[in-house]
């Protein structure tokens, strides 16, 4: 285990993301922290357009399962996106506790404005799953490292109330172009259904594009009773 810090100070020094100092032991320093941009405007999970609340706005809802979507920051930002990158794919755990607290800077601007509130709901905080093999090979699930810290942090139920489940049919053996469609959906499963019925849930991911994967997860979430599902994630990419 020491050899295995030893290589690893060696190969990923603990030096600042923003700034490149050399820190005791953290990838981003207090100002550099500081100075991440945190996002204002709402927008519309399936069209971008900017929406009261971070609703689904009403052209879209028939297609979307999310009801809200919160985005914390900029995913243009050099440091943010970096920081996202280097704890997905250098295995840096420790930066989970900087975007959490990025997060959590955003929810208190926002529930500052009363666009959003965890009192009062019964919310419960669940990540965005990774295939379990992908899980394995990197060790952790960014997302819920994430969301754990949320979770103590707001004192909310933390749960990993979904999993990925492996297609039974692969998509190359299928022709019809609705069928792998109707076979991407159903990529999640409810572990628990009991945990999520009646609960407001708030989905964490560390980014979202095209917002596929979070409908996907709010669709199998609110078809096991989830009362409504708010999607959190740091960036849009
Ligand atoms: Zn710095
Ligand atoms: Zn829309």
């Amino acid at each position: 285990m020491k050899m295995f810090k030893f290589l690893a100070e060696l190969i990923f020094p603990h030096r600042c993301l923003g700034c490149s100092e050399y820190l005791e032991a953290a990838y981003l320093c207090g100002p550099c922290l500081k100075k991440l941009p945190v996002r204002s405007r709402l927008e519309c999970i399936g069209c971008r357009r900017t929406v009261p609340g971070g609703i689904t706005c009403p052209d879209c809802r028939p297609h979307y399962s999310l009801n809200r979507v919160f985005i914390v920051s900029e995913y243009h930002d050099p440091v943010v996106s970096g920081a996202i990158k280097a704890l997905k794919y250098r295995f840096l755990p420790e930066l989970a506790k900087p975007l959490a607290g990025l997060a959590v800077n955003y929810i208190q601007d926002q529930s500052a404005l009363h666009r959003i509130s965890f009192a009062g709901e019964n919310f419960a905080v669940v990540p965005v799953p990774l295939h379990g093999r992908r899980e394995n090979w990197r060790g952790f699930n960014q997302a819920a490292l994430i969301a754990r810290k949320l979770a103590e942090h707001y004192r909310l139920d933390y749960g990993e109330h979904l999993k990925r489940q492996n297609h039974s049919i692969p998509q190359a053996q299928i022709d019809d172009s609705h069928m792998r469609f109707e076979n991407v959906k159903n990529a999640f499963a409810c572990v628990d259904p009991s945990l999520v019925r009646g609960r407001s849930i708030l989905l964490v991911d560390d980014v979202c594009t095209t917002g596929a994967t979070l409908n996907e997860c709010a669709m199998i979430l609110k078809k096991n009773g989830a009362a409504s599902v708010t999607a959190l994630v740091i960036a849009r990419g």
